[in-house]
């Protein structure tokens, strides 16, 4: 477990990106057009890792709770769910025309909102389609392999709709339980799991599941230091395989329905820190290793053999090994297309994307096209922010540049990373490679900064680490 020092977080907690994209979101592009798409489509099966991942969007939700930060929607009839599931199908058709088969899927994630919202039929239709569409592993051969995940609503969820799921192929679970404490799931409008976690847990991993996720958040109106580490204490004894702890990120001029939660006490920036610090010291005691700035996952999972083997990866569904993750195609209204040079967003809601797929090829609605520059720079990014280490031979390897260049640029930054080097947070080797220490990890958003030239002038749209 990394050293924590409380001054060391608060110094270098700053306004930053998550890095789940590089560029970040905020700089995608309405100019970024359905032919440009198309290029890229083409394009991606020449460039870039040949493995693919698949993503599907489903907004709905059958409730909304006030904390949400998410793009999503309340639940609709059936009617409008299957017209908004064939559209997903008609787009699954569409893209998968222009991609080879001889490339293989090693990874799906369902996200949301809900997607347990659905009915299973519906689930069922989509998964067909995609097989239909894209080559799986045959059945029987190596389909365990390859990750098969899905976002679940512990309120809503049964077993039997778990083992129907894992019919279906699903062999990863991530449960959004957010806190066990009845009262504050009140205050935020959010129904409690069905079926206690704990029996939850041990019945998915029976039924075969594996990196079995549960999903907190800290920092929410009604959680005080001692419930939250109860919390914690549940979620330990819960036995999941990895456990996360979400910031809240309170921003009601961006998201109206948070203002309802203004009624109640929200816990202050040095209340959050006591919780963060709480959860890291708990979890990480508890066998667990520290994966990123507040992901967890036991020492077994894949997840901490990727970061010990320096293979982890990170994208907008979160971290994997970087065996089972690719360029991501993307279905579903909002969702994000990850391709090797470039990225575009669908339309936000689920009427508008149905009605530009309709109306053409593709749902774009923004995106853009990386430069070499942008390239560069995402790999050093997520190099540092997944292994903790930028190994000048990789750089140049996978960026397809001399060493000579990538020294030369780092030859400018390196000033700027010297507090770091004095705090012992980072050890520079050059001309071999910068390494984050063990006590570093947790200033890693921030000393990422340091290697994002769009990031100046530009840090007051992100919210900080804590
Ligand atoms: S379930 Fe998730 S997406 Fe839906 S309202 Fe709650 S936080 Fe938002």
């Amino acid at each position: 477990m990394p050293v924590v020092d409380r001054n060391f977080l608060l110094k270098y907690d700053v306004r930053a990106p998550r890095y789940t994209s590089y560029p970040p979101a905020t700089h995608f592009s309405a100019d970024y057009t359905c032919d440009m798409h198309r290029e890229q489509l083409i394009d991606s099966n020449v460039r870039g890792d040949k493995n693919i991942s698949l993503y599907v969007h489903i907004p709905f939700c059958p409730v909304r709770c006030l904390y949400c930060g998410c793009n999503q929607e309340d639940l609709q009839g059936r009617d409008f769910v299957s017209v908004y599931v064939d559209t997903i199908l008609l787009e699954i058709e569409r893209v998968a025309a222009y991609i080879d088969r001889d490339r293989r899927v090693t990874q799906v994630h369902w996200g949301g909102g809900t997607p347990n919202s659905i009915h299973p039929d519906f689930i069922e239709k989509i998964m067909l389609k995609l097989r239909e569409q894209f080559s799986f592993p045959q059945p029987g051969s190596k389909e365990e392999e390859i990750e098969i995940a899905m976002e679940i609503d512990p309120s809503i969820i049964s077993l039997e709709k778990l083992e129907r799921f894992r019919q279906l192929g699903f062999n990863r679970v991530s449960f959004g339980v957010q806190d066990f404490n009845l009262q504050v799931l009140e205050i935020v409008n959010r129904r409690p799991s069905k079926i206690p976690i704990p029996e939850l847990v041990a019945a998915c991993r029976k039924m075969g599941y594996r990196g079995i996720n549960l999903d907190f958040i800290y920092g929410l109106p009604g959680q005080k230091l001692e419930n939250f580490a109860e919390t914690i204490d549940l979620a330990i004894a819960s036995d999941p395989d990895r456990i996360v702890t979400f910031s809240y990120a309170h921003v009601p001029w961006v998201k109206n329905h948070q203002s309802d939660l203004e009624k109640y006490v929200i816990p202050s920036a040095d209340e959050k820190l006591e919780m963060f610090l709480m959860s890291l010291h708990k979890i990480s005691h508890a066998g667990y290793a520290v994966i990123g700035m507040d992901h967890y996952a036991k020492f077994d999972d894949e997840l901490s053999r990727a970061r010990e083997n320096g293979k982890l990866h990170r994208n907008f569904q979160g971290y994997a090994s970087r065996e089972t993750t690719g360029q991501v195609y993307a279905f579903g209204c909002s969702s994000i297309s990850q391709l090797e040079y470039s990225y575009a967003q669908n339309v936000k809601t689920s009427r508008e994307y149905v009605a530009r797929m309709n109306e053409s090829e593709f749902a774009i609605e923004k995106g853009i096209v990386l430069t070499e520059q942008n390239y560069r720079d995402r790999a050093i990014i997520t190099e540092l922010m997944c292994n903790g280490k930028i190994d000048v031979n990789h750089i140049a390897s996978i960026t397809g540049s001399t060493r000579e260049q990538i020294l030369n640029y780092f030859s400018e930054l390196v000033p700027q990373l010297q507090s770091y080097v004095d705090d012992h947070l980072l050890k520079i080797d050059l001309p071999d490679k910068i390494e984050v220490t063990k006590d570093g990890w947790l200033a890693v958003r921030s000393i990422a900064t340091h290697f994002d030239p769009l990031l100046k002038n530009d840090s007051n749209r992100y919210s900080k680490a804590l």
